[in-house]
């Protein structure tokens, strides 16, 4: 069996990781992080489940992470990233297994931020001989294919050097993710929230002699939880692309790394029907969001004067081991936990680390 060391994976053991979830038929969640909490909750998770894992952040989460409070707002989506990358860079290997860290949705507006974070990556390269992210995504899915192409090319270039890997978005999901999202009439047979092969083809042949991507596919997808049927997830369209692909430069099966956005919430038939056609990433961040917040919930519920007194008025009873954050907070990372246990069974990685 593959063995790679544990700790975030970079360069050829991307590749490798990659290669080696399609090729075993499953994928590997990856879910949005906001702090330090949320970051080592799914260590521990991907520790628990023997699996591998990736950890994303978006613009804000980022910023979240360097602080709500950092006066300079685009400094703070930049710096968060890094000193989330270099947290995981430090913790990640005693935990055993293997950490892909990538940044979710950029669009046009947030080119900036992925070239300020290549620069950072750039003086870590020197200095480590690894990039700090394994991957970035660029999402131009809103502009024209030309556009979103040739931007994709050019910053795989860079990317290249270092043995980074670059996610593309082609097709739009529906609904929002921090600001970055389409206003598509998700209700209306719409061919925009459906990537078409032919796109595809074009992103194959244009990327393909630069380096390493992988492809955000729109299959009827959307960002958030809806009502049971009110979305409509087509996972044969993945195959078709795949089919076009294969068909045209005479490649193996699945020759696309595919990326399914918006899994909280689908229907455990599509997602196992997704990584049947090359899904080797999906999404995670409504759900576990939820996961986090709600053991906080009902520990205040059930604690609620120890949030009101630090001594309670009528009989002295001392609160602090209530009202000391570790105590929700830690109920909230054992949530997060245990919903991505099902996560890792949905999507078939449950005890196939390749950390050795
Ligand atoms: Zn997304």
């Amino acid at each position: 069996m593959t063995q790679l060391s544990p700790g975030v994976v970079t360069g050829e053991d991307y590749k490798t990781l990659v290669a080696t979830a399609k090729a075993g038929g499953y994928a590997l969640p990856a879910v949005n992080i906001t702090g330090t909490n949320t970051l080592n909750a799914v260590l521990e998770a991907a520790a628990q489940a023997k699996s591998d894992v990736i950890i994303q952040l978006s613009n804000g989460g980022a910023q979240f992470y360097a602080g709500q409070g950092m006066p300079d707002g685009f400094q703070a989506k930049v710096m968060g990233a890094v000193a989330a990358a270099q947290h995981a860079h430090l913790l990640a290997e005693h935990y055993g297994v293997c950490v892909v860290m990538h940044t979710d949705h950029a669009n046009k507006k947030l080119i900036p931020w992925v070239e300020a974070m290549l620069d950072e990556g750039e003086k870590f390269f020197e200095k480590t001989g690894k990039p700090l992210f394994s991957s970035h995504m660029l999402d131009l899915s809103e502009e024209s294919i030309d556009f979103n192409l040739g931007e994709c090319a050019r910053i795989l270039d860079r990317m290249a050097k270092m043995g980074m890997s670059l996610e593309i978005e082609l097709g739009v999901t529906g609904g929002e993710e921090d600001g970055v999202g389409s206003d598509v009439d998700e209700s209306a047979d719409n061919s925009k929230l459906y990537t078409q092969p032919e796109d595809v083809l074009q992103a194959y042949d244009r990327l393909t002699p630069i380096g390493h991507f992988s492809v955000a596919a729109s299959f009827g997808n959307v960002h958030g939880v809806y009502k049971p049927g009110n979305v409509k997830l087509r996972p044969e369209i993945l195959k078709s692309s795949q089919a076009l692909v294969e068909e045209r430069h005479g490649t193996g099966h699945n020759p696309l790394n595919l990326v399914f956005h918006g899994g909280s919430g689908s229907e455990k038939e599509k997602i196992t029907e997704a990584v049947g056609y090359g899904v080797f990433k999906m999404n995670i961040d409504t759900d576990t969001q939820f996961a986090f917040s709600q053991p906080i919930g009902d520990f205040v519920e059930a604690n609620a004067r120890a949030f009101k007194y630090q001594i309670d008025p009528d009989d002295g009873t001392p609160y602090k081991k209530f009202y000391d954050p570790r105590k929700y907070l830690r109920a909230a990372e054992t949530g997060i936990v245990t919903r991505l246990q099902e996560a890792f069974d949905d999507l078939g990685s449950k005890g196939k680390s390749l950390a050795g």
